[in-house]
């Protein structure tokens, strides 16, 4: 026979164990919680975070104005026409050369940065963008490694740019239709100067452009939240 003492010790016991499983199951019930709490933000910190997904590269380009300021209402889409990276940024930093942009893109995403957006580099030439003349002023150059009328953006070269450009659509508040490419605002110059003889231009090809603006836009609807001006 057990005593009377023992049998008061088991079920003291016992309750202690109950208490113990019951804090467990609240700890665990609480974790979970916050895990399903917390899941959106979980979503929107992952896209964020890819902010740094890609190699960047600081490469300054000689070739700006320093007497004028970027006003950065919109963003030209170029592609290098060049073998590697590596000649279109000695192409993009010769002085001789007198042409610039604001980043190079290679194939793998990554990103060399030849100047910051408020500077005004040579990229878009003879150029017109909403009847407006002298796109450097008033454009970002993006130059992707390649040729687009040979090979299409490379996944990497199409995140990276989406990458690089979030941040920059909504310091300035840009509007998605301010972002063109090299060939749209060359149309538009020769249309408006008939007599012009300036070449025409191929980049980048609006198979590609079409493909680039898709994927912002998408990325752009994940973003919860996001407004961007019309
Ligand atoms: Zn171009």
């Amino acid at each position: 026979m057990l005593s009377k003492k023992r049998i008061e010790m088991m079920r003291s016991r016992l309750s202690n164990k109950s208490i113990v499983i019951i804090v467990l199951i609240l700890i665990i019930a609480v974790i979970l919680l916050m895990y399903f709490l917390c899941k959106p933000y979980g979503k929107t910190s992952t896209l964020l975070e890819s902010a740094h997904n890609f190699k960047i590269i600081d490469y300054p380009t000689p070739n700006f104005d320093p007497d004028s300021t970027n006003e950065v209402l919109g963003v030209v889409l170029h592609h290098t026409a060049e073998p590697t990276a590596e000649n279109a940024l000695k192409i993009l930093s010769s002085p001789e050369k007198k042409v610039g942009t604001h980043v190079v893109i290679d194939t793998d995403g990554t990103r060399y940065i030849m100047a910051q957006p408020t500077v005004v580099t040579y990229h878009a030439g003879y150029s017109v963008l909403n009847g407006r003349e002298g796109c450097n002023y008033f454009t970002i150059g993006i130059e992707f490694q390649g040729n687009t009328l040979e090979d299409p953006l490379t996944e990497n070269q199409i995140e990276s740019g989406i990458e690089y450009l979030l941040p920059i659509i909504k310091a300035y508040n840009i509007s998605l239709t301010n972002i063109v490419t090299h060939q749209m605002i060359r149309t538009a110059y020769k249309e408006k100067h008939p007599e012009s003889r300036c070449s025409g231009k191929v980049d980048i090809t609006q198979t590609e452009y079409k493909r680039f603006m898709n994927r912002l836009h998408i990325k752009l609807s994940e973003l919860e939240n996001y407004v961007v001006g019309e």
